[in-house]
């Protein structure tokens, strides 16, 4: 952020597990708090980045119950001795699932979050409001987090660069994941930078002029 009365924020993001995953850490370079977006996995290794970022985490944000995303989180909370918030609760039957060793995620483990997220709420980190906006398709109860200011989002497997997210595990729907897309990110904006739950990011209107799932001339052709 460029302006120099308000904090700035930084954002730094670790592939973990075999599914290298996004996980993420977002932090404000004034107060050097900051939220872990998605631990899947790798617990280690994310705790010793955060040392050296020296970022304190308030906060675990999670995005969705998928075991790569949400796998190290109960072990993450309870080192960091901090709360889970997030996904909405239609994905705890997910969470409910999370076991040890599946994908090779040694520390996968069940939980509840402290708190779901759903449609309309919002979540802060020193003063960058985030918006909730509840996105299934992909899993039930994925949730994007978007930041207006920044012209921000996170939105894990819901949308990718040059792709969607899958819709053939337990809980997915084809349809919803395109609607949830073209009906809640679009409307946010062309010029939306976000982050995805794997791979680089990219931006809504590079994805509405190129991605083979969701561009315009696309769903314009169905
Ligand atoms: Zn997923
Ligand atoms: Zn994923």
């Amino acid at each position: 952020m460029p302006s120099t009365d308000t904090p700035s924020f930084q954002l730094q993001a670790f592939p973990v597990t075999q599914l290298q995953q996004n996980a993420m850490v977002f932090w404000s370079t004034s107060s050097m708090k900051g939220v872990l977006i998605d631990p899947g996995g790798e617990i280690d290794r994310l705790l010793d980045e955060i040392k050296k970022l020296e970022v304190t985490i308030t906060e675990i944000w999670l995005t969705h119950g998928h075991i790569d995303h949400a796998g190290g989180a109960a072990e993450a909370r309870r080192r960091l001795g901090v709360k889970i918030t997030g996904p909405h609760r239609d994905d705890q039957f997910l969470l409910d699932e999370l076991k040890p060793g599946t994908y090779g995620i040694a520390e996968a483990e069940s939980f509840t979050p402290d708190r779901y997220l759903d449609e309309g709420d919002n979540v802060e980190l020193d003063g960058a409001k985030f918006q909730i906006f509840h996105c299934p398709g992909h899993s039930p109860g994925s949730v994007v987090f978007y930041q207006q200011e920044m012209a921000f989002a996170f939105v894990g497997d819901v949308l990718f660069s040059g792709s969607i997210g899958r819709t053939d595990l337990p809980g997915g729907n084809h349809q919803q994941l395109l609607d949830s897309i073209t009906q809640k990110l679009w409307p946010l904006g062309e010029d939306i930078q976000f982050m995805p739950g794997h791979g680089p990011g990219s931006t809504f209107s590079q994805e509405r002029k190129t991605n083979g799932f969701v561009a315009d001339s696309v769903l314009a052709g169905k």
